[in-house]
């Protein structure tokens, strides 16, 4: 829509506005320009012209890369990651006697103050940055909501053996050329290829278990609002455990296999683990027989996620509506345990709807409650009978003969499409972008 330099410099010039540069965008895929008011001093952007045109929406972003520090450089960030791990673990205590005795716990602002007091006590905190303790208490904070709000289990210690990390906000970071500067830190030199035009949020410092460093920046940004195009077909997706999803646009099918690559490396990771358990506690062939497990396990999670970004980017790019099951997951992984765990869904739903609002696609969630697999999808009868078994099934009624998944997958199509909130008079969907949550928290 907003592809064509010309018709920009046409709309615009009924406004009264000039065409000042011309910018492609190859970070979200479309075109975006800077235009002035005409009789303005140049050099001054105006935003809300640029609204006039069409409407930009605010999204945030985040870009993650590798870095190599020095020795030295190393001490500090692992000096960060201790103290902010002391800190984290020491108020998660004090709350946890306090939840113990009257179900309350310490506020933020609480702990924020008792840490200025606890310094005093325990001079070695002060070799590290503020921003860090305040966006770790702030963490535990968050955690301790989330358990009120019965979205979390209770929050637990952190461990120096697990992925450590620290985060540091705006206004003590900033954004140069060959890297990142913060402040108590220094320089970290990294390619973390921002985009120009970006509202810095904060950086994230972590170390994996293999001991590789990795920075994240996030970052908001805008971008035009993304129209959903009317000609490209909707779909309807049934995840499964064979398959990990059957997909119905209408007037065919498709089935997706699953890498599973947890499955594939089940044996090599028993191995490792028996050998593991058999060395001496404390000694150097046991480190070196975690770090063997640690490679396989960051192994399968990198399979399991190049599967997963690959297929929810092709999907979102290609179709204009996904209508997808609204899953219990925490219930099926406790069901089914590593089996339901390997797949990922939902690391995929939520894939689907953040890249959703970047590319317009509208991701469509159907009740939790609907028998999609025991429903017939020819004439709506619900055969109560199927169990998890058949594969395949013929309706006792109009005699079809179904695949369990297609049927399924088919049924959840017909859902999301009957549903009146996707019709327009013109047959398209109506625009309901389903916003990630954490958007919805970042705005006021
Ligand atoms: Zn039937």
């Amino acid at each position: 829509m907003y592809c064509n330099q010309e018709e920009v410099k046409e709309k615009l010039k009924e406004k009264g506005l000039t065409l000042i540069k011309w910018f492609s965008n190859p970070t979200i895929g479309t075109e975006a320009y800077i235009i002035q008011l005409n009789g303005r001093s140049p050099g001054r952007t105006t935003k809300s012209s640029l609204k006039q045109v069409h409407n930009y929406v605010k999204i945030h972003r985040a870009s993650k890369t590798r870095f190599y520090p020095t020795t030295k450089q190393q001490l500090n960030h692992e000096q960060h990651f201790n103290n902010t791990r002391y800190v984290y673990n020491h108020y998660l205590d004090l709350k946890t006697k306090q939840y113990k005795e009257t179900k309350k716990s310490y506020s933020f602002i609480e702990t924020a103050k008792d840490l200025t007091n606890h310094k005093k006590e325990k001079p070695w905190l002060n070799n590290s940055s503020r921003p860090a303790y305040t966006n770790k208490l702030k963490d535990l904070d968050t955690a301790f909501k989330n358990f009120y709000k019965k979205k979390a289990k209770y929050p637990k210690f952190k461990s120096k053996r697990d992925r450590q990390s620290y985060r540091i906000s705006h206004p003590f970071f900033k954004i140069k050329p060959e890297g990142i500067l913060i402040t108590k830190i220094g320089l970290i030199c990294c390619n973390l290829n921002l985009p120009k035009q970006i509202k810095p949020l904060s950086v994230t410092i972590s170390k994996d278990t293999l001991n590789r460093y990795y920075i994240s920046c996030s970052y908001e940004t805008e971008i035009p609002e993304p129209t959903i195009d009317t000609t490209k077909p909707i779909i309807g997706c049934d995840y499964g455990l064979k398959t990990f999803m059957t997909t119905w646009n209408g007037s065919h099918e498709e089935k997706i296999q699953h890498p599973l690559p947890y499955k594939k490396s089940e044996k090599r990771l028993k191995r490792l683990s028996r050998r593991l358990s058999r060395r001496k506690k404390g000694s150097r062939r046991r480190t070196k027989a975690r770090h063997n497990i640690a490679i396989l396990h960051s192994r399968v999670a990198s399979r399991r996620n190049d599967f997963l970004h690959k297929l929810s980017s092709k999907m979102v790019r290609e179709n204009q509506a996904i209508i997808i099951e609204d899953l219990n997951t925490r219930g099926i992984i406790t069901r089914w345990g590593k089996k339901a765990s390997d797949q990922g869904w939902h690391e995929f739903t939520r894939q689907l709807q953040y890249k959703g609002t970047w590319y317009g696609c509208n991701i469509i969630k159907i009740p939790r409650f609907y028998p999609s697999s025991k429903t017939c999808s020819n004439c709506g009868v619900i055969n109560d009978e199927l169990i998890l078994k058949d594969r395949s099934w013929t309706c006792p009624v109009c005699g079809v003969d179904h695949d369990r998944d297609v049927n399924a997958a088919c049924n959840i199509f017909n859902y999301g499409r009957a549903d009146r909130k996707l019709r327009t008079e013109t047959g398209g969907l109506v625009k309901t972008l389903v916003e990630p949550s954490r958007q919805k928290k970042a705005e006021p």
